[in-house]
């Protein structure tokens, strides 16, 4: 799922492209916005709020309106020169709006969001965001004090809260907490330093926005970019013990949080005593009995 850095890289590649050209034609394929007509309007700029994106126009005669779009679980853009074949395997239905200049032609997959406001609407949309962590205006101090608002939730499912800081999806959490070394379930009164942990959070955000592909741990080969996310099964690259994943946050909200049970101090739902085979895992040998979290 696209985070904060790959959200922003994406609007600086769309702001490149597009910012100060007109638009020949902006096809929408969305419904509430199949009337709407982008053709004429100059693309301002494209910025990134969180993982929102906001694509700014300007019409002479007419309001600014702002398209804004969220990539969710799948989406993206892709910039393609205007009048060559779209070089790509990916599905036309899944196509969600295209915007043409003379030059280049701007392509959204799969979007999860698509709406058009008027500009000094945009509050509407992203106003409930909390301290942007690529934004120009970042404010650790407010983030923090976000965070520590609530000292009893799960300071992983406080990082994942868009209204606490925006920018942070479950990659990002997973490595923020293994590198300082508590589990994502600790309530947030727990986590030592949480300044610093929040400080820890824009450095990777800040560090990976610059490069294609994701890497916490400073080393770029394959398998070895990540401390944990999406390693369950495999073992820790630091201590050896296999890396676990589990649930954290109240459903339907709850997330995966991949974590190392040992490289990490506080509470894990494998705190019940019970024996529990992370996913991706093969099931133990000897007929010891396994099991999955138990719901609550
Ligand atoms: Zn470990």
């Amino acid at each position: 799922m696209p985070e904060g850095d790959v959200v922003w890289r994406t609007a600086q590649r769309l702001n490149t492209a597009l910012a100060g050209q007109e638009l020949l034609s902006g096809d929408l394929r969305w419904p509430s916005l199949a009337a709407a007509d982008l053709s004429g309007r100059t693309v301002v700029e494209v910025v990134s709020a969180g993982k929102h994106l906001l694509c700014r126009t300007a019409a002479a005669g007419g309001a600014p309106l702002t398209l804004h779009s969220h990539l969710r679980m799948e989406g993206s853009w892709h910039v393609h020169a205007t009048g060559a074949p779209w070089r790509t395997a990916r599905a036309a239905h899944a196509v969600r709006a295209v915007l043409v200049t003379a030059r280049w032609t701007a392509v959204g997959h799969r979007l999860g969001m698509l709406d058009l406001v008027p500009t000094d609407q945009e509050h509407r949309l992203v106003g409930h965001l909390g301290p942007d962590v690529l934004g120009p205006g970042w404010d650790p101090q407010r983030a923090l004090e976000n965070l520590r608002a609530d000292p009893d939730r799960a300071v992983g499912e406080a990082l994942l809260d868009q209204r606490v800081l925006a920018g942070v999806g479950t990659f990002f959490m997973a490595e923020a907490l293994f590198v300082r070394g508590v589990t994502p379930w600790t309530p947030v009164r727990d986590v030592p330093d949480p300044a610093g942990l929040v400080a820890l959070v824009h450095r990777m955000l800040d560090t990976c926005r610059h490069e294609v592909a994701q890497s916490t741990t400073g080393d770029p080969r394959p398998g070895r970019r990540q401390w944990v996310h999406a390693r369950s099964g495999q073992p820790c690259h630091r201590c050896g013990t296999t890396v676990r994943v589990a649930m954290v946050g109240r459903a339907p909200q709850d997330r995966t949080a991949f974590y190392c049970p040992r490289c990490q101090r506080g509470p894990a739902p494998t705190d019940t005593g019970l024996p529990q085979r992370p996913l991706g895992s093969a099931p133990r040998a000897g007929g010891r009995r396994t099991a999955h979290r138990s719901p609550r």
